[in-house]
């Protein structure tokens, strides 16, 4: 099946009789006949237990995105955070340590440079546009992962996925990227050489700003057995003895993450969210493809005004990262446009605060266009020369276009420009 259909067959099959659209199936339990057959589950999870790491409305969602990111199993999470915390942690313990891109989102910064240094994981920052000799140069002894963003949030800038997994692949770890801006209807990492895939299914997935989400999907394609990561080889206590590499096989990543992880933190998305991100995969290659056209209208309009300093939307040929666009985005680089205006902070300030369509939010990525300045809000603890190193100027405003008629989104924005001095 190709995309388009795979966002509204993929990951339920009803059978002769059975509701059409997938249920939502609201317990927490499920029963058994005998004592027996629990404890058969409890040595091998082939059926639903519990609700806190497997349910049937969430399974058919996971399989769903699963298909869309050519991977061979996903699992959900109860927000993109819990992702990307869960597939570094099914990797590094205490004492390891992972690179990863400094172009990334900012609760992923914390995350992995205040957060994860308290468990004991270190995270070794490079730069994007790293040579593929400075990204071997960061490794460790115990390096086990490297990260990196599709389409980095708020920067928009281009990961370049194919540098990055072939530096990892030689040093003997997966490549985890970070594919929400992008989505699989955009850019599909697995085919660049990415093992593990992880989203914030909050922003575009669901689209509609109705519920936190996240997935990790794993490729199948990595092998475990290279020697650094004992975890999966050697038989688990916690679960009886079992290897995930020798019983699982290709999917040994994404069944530890879920028996170990997933069984032990309890960050799993409820059957109602699962309902509601469904919905959004349903119309996603429909929606992407719209937001990538509204979002170049109104980046030609940014880029052709006065008051304008600079701008970051890699589907413009003058853009830094045009090139990395063609390979990896050709279709689209999403609707976010980071911005800057002249005059700095307060001029910022003047054209949000003069918008009337474009609403005011800690959001993006939603149907509905929206603006933040990064400067007052997310990185808000920083000083003006601070901002500058983490490449966000204090004039920089973060626009995610939405699906409105284009027309309206650039009256609004004119209205900003005219408040602007
Ligand atoms: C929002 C976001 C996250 C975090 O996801 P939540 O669902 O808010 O926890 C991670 N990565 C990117 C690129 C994001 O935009």
């Amino acid at each position: 099946m190709k995309i388009e259909t795979q966002c509204i067959h993929e990951g339920y099959y009803p059978e002769n009789g059975a509701p059409r659209v997938m249920p939502i199936v609201q317990s927490t339990t499920y029963r058994f006949d005998s004592t027996e057959k629990i404890a058969q589950l409890f040595d091998m999870p082939t059926e639903y237990m519990y609700s806190r790491f497997a349910n049937p409305t969430v399974d058919a969602v996971e399989k769903k995105i699963a298909a869309l990111e050519g991977g061979v199993g996903a699992m959900a999470t109860s927000s993109g955070q819990a992702a990307s915390l869960v597939s570094i942690l099914n990797l590094c313990s205490a004492g390891d340590s992972f690179v990863s891109a400094s172009t990334i989102y900012g609760g992923t910064v914390n995350l992995f440079a205040v957060t994860l240094k308290k468990f004991g994981i270190e995270c070794i920052f490079v730069q994007g546009d790293a040579t593929e000799e400075e990204i071997e140069a960061a490794f460790k002894p115990n390096t086990k992962a490297v990260f990196g963003e599709t389409i980095a949030n708020p920067a928009v800038e281009i990961f370049d996925i194919e540098k990055f997994a072939n530096v990892a692949h030689k040093m003997g770890v997966p490549l985890i990227v970070d594919n929400t801006f992008a989505t699989p209807v955009l850019c599909r990492p697995i085919e660049w050489g990415a093992d593990i895939v992880v989203h914030s299914t909050t922003k575009y997935m669901d689209g509609h700003a109705l519920q936190v989400g996240g997935v990790i999907v794993d490729s199948g394609n990595f092998d475990y057995t290279n020697g650094k990561f004992p975890d999966f080889v050697e038989p688990d206590e916690s679960y009886h003895g079992v290897s995930y590499t020798k019983t699982f096989g290709k999917m040994a990543y994404i069944i530890k993450a879920r028996m170990q992880l997933m069984r032990d933190l309890g960050c799993y998305p409820a059957a109602h969210s699962a309902f509601l991100l469904n919905l959004g995969l349903e119309t996603l290659h429909v929606r992407m493809q719209r937001y990538c056209e509204n979002a170049l209208t109104v980046a030609k309009f940014l880029q052709s005004n006065e008051k304008v300093l600079k701008i970051s939307y890699p589907a413009l040929p003058e853009d830094k990262d045009h090139a990395l666009f063609e390979k990896y985005t050709p279709n689209g680089c999403s609707g976010v446009i980071s911005f800057s205006i002249r005059g700095g902070r307060e001029n910022a300030v003047r054209f949000m605060d003069a918008l009337s369509l474009a609403s005011i939010v800690v959001h993006v990525a939603d149907i509905r266009t929206c603006v933040l300045h990064p400067a007052s809000a997310t990185h808000r603890q920083l000083t003006d020369e601070q901002l500058v190193a983490a490449g966000i100027d204090a004039g920089m405003i973060r626009l995610s276009v939405g699906l409105e008629n284009v027309e309206d989104i650039l009256d609004d924005l004119k209205k900003g420009f005219a408040a602007a001095e």
